[in-house]
């Protein structure tokens, strides 16, 4: 049976995640968010030190990730582990970043994220996913914001939270990541030819799930 496949792609903090939960709950299908996966090596890396290009790239063939889906939500295994809640610090986001740019580390999560799309109606988030990943999903949206937003919303979120860091701290972050994920040789971070551009930067949460929802809708009805 052809399953259908969802690729949304962005920058940090676009909302893609959160946003790609709420569409998928609403759909019944599979929300599979691989900046988890890549953050998983990035624990692993930090870990262990591995986070050199050489050490990460010698040391891959151990790091067994796994998606297990407990009700509607995604827990990250790393070698038989539940990472999930260690996965969303600063440093492992930096970790992600780093050894997301190493090409035997792509590799080692594309036959994974295939399988799951081919065996799943998904919705997979990202950043090279609808190049890359799924060349041939049913529909591919390109989510973004300005850094600016991205920063405030991200601040809103933490600011309750012991040692949140300042608004200028996460704006900083983000622009060094988004420099990262576009600048790297490998799946750089772009808009597929074929992405529907969806700019949330004026947008409230529930308007965005509405439309991606019924963008999804569309697709089905053919
Ligand atoms: O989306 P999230 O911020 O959780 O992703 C963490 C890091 O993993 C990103 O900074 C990016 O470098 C990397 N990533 C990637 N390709 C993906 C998903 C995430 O390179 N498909």
């Amino acid at each position: 049976m052809k399953t259908i496949n969802i690729a949304i792609d962005g920058p940090s903090g676009a909302g893609k995640s959160s946003i790609s939960k709420a569409v998928a709950r609403e759909l019944c299908f599979v929300h599979v968010d691989t900046g988890a996966m890549y953050r998983a090596i990035g624990l692993y890396a930090l870990r262990h030190d591995y986070l050199e290009r050489e050490t990460i790239e010698a040391h891959i063939g151990e790091v067994e990730i796994e998606l297990k889906f407990i009700g509607t939500s995604q827990h990250v295994m790393l070698c038989g582990e539940d990472v999930t809640d260690y996965i969303r610090t600063p440093e492992v986001s930096m970790a992600a970043s780093k050894v997301s740019a190493v090409p035997a580390v792509r590799e080692h999560l594309l036959g994974l994220q295939k399988r799951i799309a081919s065996e799943n109606n998904v919705i997979m988030d990202g950043r090279d996913i609808g190049a890359v990943i799924l060349p041939d999903a049913d529909l591919k949206i390109f989510l973004t914001a300005s850094a600016e937003e991205r920063a405030s919303r991200r601040y809103l979120e933490l600011r309750e939270k012991p040692d949140c860091p300042s608004y200028e701290e996460i704006l900083r972050d983000i622009e060094q990541r988004d420099y990262n994920d576009m600048h790297r040789d490998i799946a750089p971070l772009r808009q597929a030819e074929d992405a529907v551009l969806v700019d949330t930067t004026s947008m409230g949460f529930n308007e965005v799930v509405e439309r991606i929802t019924a963008m999804v809708r569309e697709v089905m009805n053919g």
